[in-house]
């Protein structure tokens, strides 16, 4: 797969669609960027709006500092997310242990506990009004062979150390009655929350500004040369001290050299306006994962006003997949209707409406988008100095699950370019970039190939 910019036809989220009046959406659109600034960050993604907040909040005068963005502010992953913050909180750890060894995978479990909590603390301590719920969510087995799955992974990740404090356990007719899920098997409890993305984003990106921070939208880097370590547009060259590369799936395209290391995947996320069987009183507080295996999957997050959203993989075995929609691609210009259809029989079976019950108009399946996901290979987020290009650092590949890894990955990104060491920002080891980790990937795709 060639690397590409974002696509310039993109579809809107839920969340775009509904911060259509965000002041900053534009910003710069049309003026020329300056000559030069101490640090461009490039994305205005989560990644990028958070690590421009928190140099600030370091000391770094807002004015040292660029964003660059290619389309409107928060036009990725960031606001086309499914809005769910949500740990894994034992099911990745054997995959995890395998890759990276188990005290690593139980450091990775554990960083996604940290940061519900930093991003639950930081909404209250500055009131962002982002839709915020804090709640309970389910891993929710729906086949016998997920049983054996998700029962393993909890024995090994406790075994390991893991605290499973904040586990409960369910099964049959409880597991039944707590999820709301006919279907359920067994099902495991544990703490997460729903937001609005995109209003979270936009609010960070709004104190940035408020505090001297800079934003260029509509802008795209083409180019970031070594020597200056630059980063330019048509008709534009910024001369920057540091370059910060926040472009999660497109960051391949200014580093070539993460060709075979971040790779992009589409996704999609599908809006339903509940029946009276899943709205006022009866409305689900918990969100879920309905999982028929590990390929096989629904998200399903209830947002603070009661719309649901289901997300995930979008398929419940082979014969439900979209093989179109799946291959690699940077197009998020559509909508897979399969996958569309596929959520709406899901919604159906957690609708507890009679068959003779008409949908009224306006009930049921709202509406579709999708957006691309940064991939690596072995499933960990790449942060930190990009070795070989000195003052360029990256914060990408966050591998469809960045709402529960930015909030440690971007502050720890901020410390290590204002010179603290990867010890201080007590992220896990395994997420550092280093060129053996870039290499030994690429060499296996080499290989393949050959
Ligand atoms: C459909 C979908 C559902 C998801 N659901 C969830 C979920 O429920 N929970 C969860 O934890 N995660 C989820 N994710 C993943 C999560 O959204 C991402 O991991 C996270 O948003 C990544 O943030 P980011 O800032 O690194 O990247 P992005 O938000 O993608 O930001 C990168 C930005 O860089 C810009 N850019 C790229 N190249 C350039 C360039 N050359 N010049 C200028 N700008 C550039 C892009 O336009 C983009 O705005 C989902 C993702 C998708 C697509």
């Amino acid at each position: 797969m060639e690397p590409s910019l974002p696509h310039n036809s993109s579809t809107l989220s839920h969340w775009h669609r509904t911060t259509r009046s965000f002041p900053h959406l534009h910003a710069n659109r049309l003026n020329t960027v300056p000559a030069a600034a101490t640090y461009v960050i490039i994305g205005s993604g989560i990644s990028g709006a958070l690590t421009g907040w928190e140099l600030i909040k370091s000391g770094v005068k807002g004015d040292e500092i660029i964003i660059l963005e290619a389309r409107e502010a928060v036009s990725g992953a960031s606001a086309r997310n499914a809005g769910h913050i949500r740990p894994d909180s034992f099911r990745g750890f054997p995959g995890y242990a395998t890759t990276h060894g188990s005290e690593q995978a139980r450091k990775i479990l554990e960083n996604e506990r940290t940061v519900l909590k930093n991003v639950h603390e930081f909404v209250k301590q500055h009131n962002v009004d982002c839709d915020f719920k804090y709640t309970t969510t389910y891993e929710v087995a729906i086949s016998e062979d997920f049983v054996e799955l998700l029962s393993t992974a909890f024995t090994a990740f406790k075994a390991a150390g893991g605290d499973v404090s904040h586990i409960q356990f369910h099964e049959g007719e409880k597991a039944k009655q707590k999820t709301g899920v006919p279907t359920a098997i067994c099902a495991y409890e544990s703490p997460a929350a729903s937001n609005h993305p995109g209003k979270l984003v936009q609010w960070i990106l709004n104190d940035f500004i408020q505090k001297g921070g800079k934003l260029w939208t509509h802008c795209p880097a083409t180019k970031v040369g070594p020597a200056q370590a630059g980063a330019s547009k048509v008709g534009g060259t910024i001369a920057a001290k540091n370059v910060v590369h926040c472009t999660n799936a497109y960051a391949a395209y200014l580093l070539p050299e993460l060709k075979h290391f971040i790779s992009p995947r589409r996704s999609q996320v599908n809006s339903f306006t509940p029946r009276l069987s899943l709205s006022g009183e009866y409305a689900p507080a918990h969100t879920m994962a309905l999982r028929y295996s590990p390929d096989h999957f629904f998200s399903v997050n209830t947002l603070k006003n009661g719309t649901i959203l289901f997300g995930g993989t979008g398929t419940r075995g082979e014969n439900d997949v979209d093989k179109e929609f799946e291959r690699a691609t940077f197009d998020d210009s559509k909508y897979s209707e399969t996958l569309a259809r596929n959520s709406s029989r899901e919604f159906d079976g957690i609708s507890r409406e009679l068959d003779s019950v008409p949908l009224r108009h306006g009930e049921g399946f709202d509406y579709a988008w999708t957006g691309i996901i940064g991939t690596t290979p072995d499933n960990a987020p790449l942060i930190g100095a990009i070795d070989g290009l000195p003052g360029q650092w990256i914060c990408a590949g966050f591998n469809g699950h960045g709402m529960a890894h930015i909030f440690t990955c971007a502050p720890g990104l901020a410390k290590l370019v204002l010179g603290k060491s990867w010890k201080e920002t007590a992220l896990p080891e395994c997420f550092q970039f280093s060129k053996e980790r870039i290499t030994q990937y690429s060499d296996l795709h080499v290989k393949a190939r050959i």
